[in-house]
């Protein structure tokens, strides 16, 4: 029934159809909605949660559970203040900005540059950064109102402070942090995972949690959100052998994209042409957004930096002695990190498609993989009046929804409940009518070819199995 003829939308319109769809159908919403919003907050809603928590699941396998030397770690949010002098976020993490002198509007200068082809180096003093945009003053212009005057650049701090247990009141001058990346977490429990698990080198640790970040511009929906999930894991190695698990990682983390079911085409590789000081090695992961290909994730050899630091500022030893070799060494870090709303954006974009039927009419259909999808079956009575139907619709629904996440509907009509479960992604609807009761069978509906087959009731579950891991 589906015609070959697809629609091909504009970006712009592709964006604006998945940020409708997420708040129509309750995948995200925006934080505080009633009070007008919240700059850069948004809330997951049902399906969303439903979502993120497949995607972390997913991660949490490939990274966890699947191997036998990386163990995970949730640690606090709240970390002591001279965490975040030894990792260098207090001087350094930071984003130069200017203003428009027209409309106000605070503009990133490092994606400024980077849309002129210019990758600016995140040592860069805010003299030199003003020295660069001046030289290329003529070419830069407002992305709000096109004006083409600016104030000059300044950095502006990222971390995000709280006034946790400062009675004192003096929480400027002697703040507490709410983390603004999960890493930090990972560095100084480094010993106490190295005592009290059986780990050897090279081991790693895995976490997933919230990040803060005082993220000055607020665009591109959950792409660059003040609250987000980190999934880190932190790979603790033996200096020489650093660069080839490096290797190794960016490899396994390219082919995690495409396990998770991401099309290859979507996704790219952008290396860090200006490396930091301490870095060996520096690559992203693109995935190809509406709005352009941007970082989905990062994976970093780090050297020695993070433990070094963290060992000179807390006057704790953090080596490591090889008991076989007795050699002592500060292990270099591995990184791979990643964020929740990145990969369900990066989802939605893959997944949302604009349909025309046969018969004139249109459809939009997440195709989502179907072991991520929210609903995984959605079970139907063909008539909302015939008790008989409803009794065995909801015999169906109790028997498999311990098994996978079903959704029970008996709302309209039965076309508008396909376009409702098209619409969040739904492989699959069981429909209970009139022949049900005769033979014990129902009508199975697929998301993607709209075919439908009569199967058994007592064969569905293995169906399901069958059909839903991929
Ligand atoms: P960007 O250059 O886009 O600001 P970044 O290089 O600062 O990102 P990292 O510090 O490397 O990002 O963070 C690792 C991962 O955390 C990113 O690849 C992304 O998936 C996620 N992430 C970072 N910042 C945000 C944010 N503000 N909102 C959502 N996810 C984020």
């Amino acid at each position: 029934m589906i015609a070959d003829e697809k629609k091909e939308l504009f970006s712009e319109d592709k964006m604006n159809k998945i940020i409708s769809l997420c708040k129509r159908r309750g995948f995200v919403f925006p934080s505080s909605e009633i009070y007008g919003g919240f700059s850069a907050v948004y809330d997951f809603g049902p399906y969303g949660v439903e979502l993120a928590n497949n995607i972390k699941a997913a991660w949490w396998q490939a990274m966890v559970r699947k191997n036998e030397n990386i163990v995970g770690l949730d640690a606090a949010i709240f970390m002591h203040p001279r965490v975040w002098e030894a990792s260098g976020h207090t001087t350094g993490f930071s984003d130069p900005l200017i203003e428009c002198r027209k409309c106000h509007a605070r503009l990133r200068v490092d994606h400024i540059l980077e849309d002129l082809g210019i990758q600016a180096d995140e040592k860069m003093t805010e003299e030199e950064i003003n020295k660069l945009l001046d030289e290329n003053k003529d070419k830069i212009e407002c992305a709000k109102c096109g004006a083409k005057d600016f104030t000059k650049a300044k950095k502006f701090n990222l971390l995000v402070k709280s006034n946790l247990g400062n009675f004192t009141g003096d929480w400027e001058k002697n703040p507490v942090y709410l983390r603004g990346e999960t890493c930090q977490g990972i560095y100084v429990n480094f010993k106490n995972v190295l005592d009290s698990a059986r780990v050897k080198i090279p081991f790693g640790i895995a976490q997933i949690g919230k990040a803060f970040r005082n993220e000055i511009t607020a665009r591109q929906f959950i792409f660059r959100k003040r609250e987000f999930e980190q999934m880190e894991m932190q790979m603790f190695t033996h200096p020489k052998e650093a660069l080839k698990i490096y290797e190794e990682w960016k490899q396994r983390r390219w082919k995690f994209y495409l396990d998770l079911g991401i099309k290859e085409k979507n996704l790219k590789w952008r290396k860090h042409k200006n490396l930091v000081f301490y870095a060996k090695a520096a690559w992203d992961i693109e995935y190809n957004f509406p709005f352009g290909f941007k970082e989905i994730e990062g994976i970093h050899a780090r050297g020695d930096y993070d433990l070094s630091r963290h060992s000179q500022y807390s006057g704790k030893d953090l080596s490591y002695t090889d008991s076989q070799t007795g050699e002592k060494y500060i292990p270099h870090i591995v990184e791979t990190s990643t964020g929740v709303e990145r990969i369900f954006l990066a989802l939605l974009t893959d997944a949302f498609t604009e349909e025309k039927l046969s018969d004139g009419t249109e459809r939009t259909v997440l195709k989502l993989p179907k072991k991520l999808a929210p609903i995984k079956v959605a079970i139907f009575p063909l008539l909302k009046n015939k008790p008989e139907l409803v009794i065995k619709a909801r015999q169906i629904y109790t028997d498999l929804k311990s098994e996978f996440m079903c959704e029970f509907d008996d709302n309209g009509n039965i076309g508008k409940r396909y376009r409702r479960q098209d619409e969040i992604g739904t492989p699959y609807c069981v429909t209970v009518d009139f022949d049900t009761l005769k033979d014990d069978t129902v009508t199975v509906r697929d998301r993607d070819t709209m075919k439908q087959k009569r199967i058994k009731i007592f064969d569905l579950r293995d169906f399901l199995e069958e059909n839903l891991s991929v």
